[in-house]
């Protein structure tokens, strides 16, 4: 080994290289809440790449600091110690109102409970973010043709609570498509959906995937984590598992 000046240039220029493919980008990233006395490590040391186009599953134990990771890349969350840099974004030191505008126009999420606004129509509830960020012309067309996408065209003008709860699923992953964003964001996305329903959600993401958004989704659901290309396992809020499917790595790219 021997490391001088003019050896370590090149290789320090390959890693940034890399890093710049990077999606997602957390060095070391710790978070920990207080519990009454006790303190949680919810995320303990984390290091992770994601690169651009990747489809990746994070599965553990209840508690193990799934959401969390979810949270903290999407900003929603904030690191105690470490770094986090998301699309070429530094987020450790962004304020809350930046941070809402950042991820509003970069990253759709996705809850388990749909999370629709409740007193909104449909249409209304897809076209909220893009009012949010102001990305309003042709809105209306846009919002109908992302219903369409996920195969709800008829439903625009209900309320949430009149879908079915597949319906309401489809209808919130409209609204996470609402301004385009280079990263989907799913916490655990078929958790409150039937066996039929989870399956029709899954192949709209995969879909998303295939047509080169970046996803990141939580799932208990062991047969869906085995159609992402990379696996994560989580426990205690370390990663202890990193498995790439090598019959998925052709779609990386
Ligand atoms: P998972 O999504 O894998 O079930 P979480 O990321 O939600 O796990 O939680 C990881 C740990 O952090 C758990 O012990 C949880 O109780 C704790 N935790 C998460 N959010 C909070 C919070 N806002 N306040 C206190 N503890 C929290
Ligand atoms: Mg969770």
């Amino acid at each position: 080994m021997n490391l001088t000046g003019t050896e370590t240039q090149p290789t320090q220029q390959a890693s940034e290289a890399r890093a710049s493919n990077a999606v997602i980008d957390l060095d070391s990233v710790t978070r920990r809440y207080a519990a009454g006395r006790r303190v949680i490590t919810a995320l303990d040391n984390v290091s992770l790449r994601i690169d651009a186009g990747d489809f990746v599953a994070i599965v553990g134990a209840s508690g193990s600091g799934k959401s969390t990771l979810l949270n903290i890349v999407s900003g929603i969350d904030a690191a105690d110690a470490g770094r986090v840099r998301v699309l070429g974004t530094d987020l450790n030191d962004m304020s809350e109102d930046r941070l809402a505008t950042w991820r509003g126009r970069n990253v759709g999420i996705v809850f388990q409970f749909f999370q629709l606004m409740p007193t909104l129509t449909v249409r209304e509830n897809v076209v909220l973010p893009m009012d949010l960020a102001g990305l309003t012309e042709g809105k209306w067309a846009r919002a109908d043709r992302l219903l369409a996408s996920v195969e709800i065209p008829h439903l625009g003008n209900n309320l949430p609570s009149e879908l079915s709860g597949g319906e309401q699923q489809r209808a919130a992953i409209a609204r996470a498509l609402a301004n385009d964003p280079a990263l989907l964001i799913a916490d655990e996305p078929t958790g409150n959906l039937d066996t039929v329903n989870g399956l029709l959600v899954m192949e709209i993401i995969e879909r998303l995937w295939r047509n080169g958004t970046t996803v990141l989704m939580v799932t208990h659901d062991v047969q869906l984590s085995l159609r992402a290309r990379r696996r994560i396992t989580m426990r205690d809020g370390r990663i202890i598992e990193d498995f790439t499917n090598p019959k998925l790595d052709e779609h990386a790219r």
